[in-house]
């Protein structure tokens, strides 16, 4: 089956990009080896940031100019006014709240927040403040940062493209065929439910696989080391908990950045990250929830936290290695040959890889086969299911009975 463009990696940046180049008219395919979204996207806390975190040191750094456009692109997409239509994406909150803890440094990144920002943070008065906010001390400020359900993203763009996107094997069942190094004629396919091999030829192929870039680099005969990993340790509670969706800000730091959902037993469930979950990564799990709950003590007071269960979960970020293994300011990639490497770098900057992508790909031309008879040939491939919520496959829920003691939650 010849194809304009084969992507490996259906998170974010995969199925962003697919749906582009299908209404750009390309012929392309995505092939995933797990579940969608299973590295990284079903993992974030679905912030479409717009440059707060970057700006806090009191400067207009490049990477909040990268991403300062992105939360109205995503709203128009959200609210079905720009493509692709997310109209079926859950918005989980349509702002952020922005806080502080009662300490100078937190006071100047208050301050520093408000550079540079399309979408500055608006201070609200103690009666605006939300529930869960009204015992902090200092300034409460609103931020236009839409939050979404990034399980929900995913399957909303999974099921307008459910005809495009296969099932892979990518232990035993992805053989590819090069001319030269970085220059893919064939991908050969076998899965153990179907009878038949599939080969595709690719004009283009794009790598979107996250964490999984650098092994698919050596299997295109290119080098690996082109990617870093920055390790978080993120925390879980769920129980009686407010719907709270925002950072409290430290100097030029956020202390704890907080979302929240529902899970499938309809509890509130919290995702804390932020510099906790960066200091964590050298912490094991009991300490690690020691140290979030005494910052949530500090960072909110007034919530009880009494019959609250608590949780972690590690994941890498995955980038492209940058000198000082800092993060990246803006979306990347890297085009030898015919294979493209890309990281989005952020969830938020989705929109803008997959330009930055379209660009360097040439255009479809001359098509023999058409993207219906592609997909009849394909009805019978297996599909990948979108990937779980990390509360709804975390397994250890521990509670804190009394201050200092923790026992396994049932
Ligand atoms: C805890 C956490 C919180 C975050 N919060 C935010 C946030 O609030 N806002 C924000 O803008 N960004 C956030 N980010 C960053 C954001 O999640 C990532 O930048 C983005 O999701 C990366 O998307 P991706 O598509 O490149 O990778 P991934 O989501 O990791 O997707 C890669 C896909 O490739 C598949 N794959 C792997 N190997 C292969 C292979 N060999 N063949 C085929 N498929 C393969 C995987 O199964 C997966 O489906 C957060 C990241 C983390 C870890």
């Amino acid at each position: 089956m010849d194809c304009d463009v084969v992507i490996f990696g259906g998170g974010a940046a995969g199925l962003w990009l697919l749906d582009e180049l299908t209404r750009r008219g390309d012929r392309a395919l995505l092939l995933e080896a797990g579940q969608l979204g299973q590295g990284q996207t079903v993992a974030s806390q679905g912030i479409l940031h717009g440059g707060l975190k970057y700006t806090l040191q009191g400067l207009l750094t490049p990477a909040a100019r990268e991403i300062r456009d992105m939360p109205e692109i995503w709203r128009q997409c959200l609210a079905g006014r720009r493509n692709p239509n997310l109209q079926d994406t859950h918005v989980r909150s349509q702002h952020c709240y922005l806080w502080r803890s009662d300490t100078l440094r937190s006071r100047l990144g208050m301050i520093g927040a408000k550079v540079g920002l399309q979408v500055a943070p608006q201070e609200l008065s103690d009666a605006d403040r939300p529930a869960a906010l009204a015992g902090c001390p200092g300034t409460v400020a609103r931020l236009e940062e839409q939050v979404i359900s990034p399980a929900s993203f995913l399957a909303d763009l999974a099921r307008q493209h459910h005809d495009r996107i296969l099932a892979i094997d990518s232990r035993e069942g992805v053989q590819l065929t090069l001319s030269a190094p970085g220059q893919v004629t064939a991908i050969n396919l076998t899965h153990p439910d179907q009878p038949a091999p599939l080969q595709l030829r690719p004009r283009q192929v794009v790598l979107t696989a996250g964490a999984g870039n650098d092994a698919l680099r050596v299997q295109c005969g290119l080098p690996a080391g082109k990617m870093q990993r920055r390790p978080l340790h993120m925390v879980l509670a769920r129980g009686p908990l407010p719907l709270l969706h925002g950072h409290c800000v430290d100097g030029a730091r956020t202390r704890v950045t907080i979302t929240s959902d529902h899970d499938q037993a309809g509890r509130t469930v919290w995702q804390l990250g932020g510099q906790l979950a960066e200091d964590g990564v050298s912490c094991d799990e009991l300490n690690l929830l020691h140290r979030a709950h005494a910052e949530f003590t500090a960072v909110l007071p007034g919530i009880d936290l009494s019959r609250v269960e608590w949780s972690t979960y590690r994941v890498d970020r995955a980038e492209q290695a940058s000198p000082r293994g800092s993060r990246p300011d803006t979306a990347t990639l890297i085009h030898e040959g015919n294979v493209t490497t890309a990281w989005p770098t952020k969830l938020a900057l989705a929109p803008q890889l997959a330009r930055m992508l379209i660009e360097c790909l040439p255009a479809a031309t001359n098509q023999t086969e058409t993207t219906a008879t592609m997909a009849a040939k394909l009805a019978g491939w297996p599909r990948p299911e979108v990937a779980l919520p990390p509360w709804e496959s975390a397994r250890n829920w521990i509670s804190l009975t009394e201050p200092g003691t923790l026992r396994r939650a049932a």
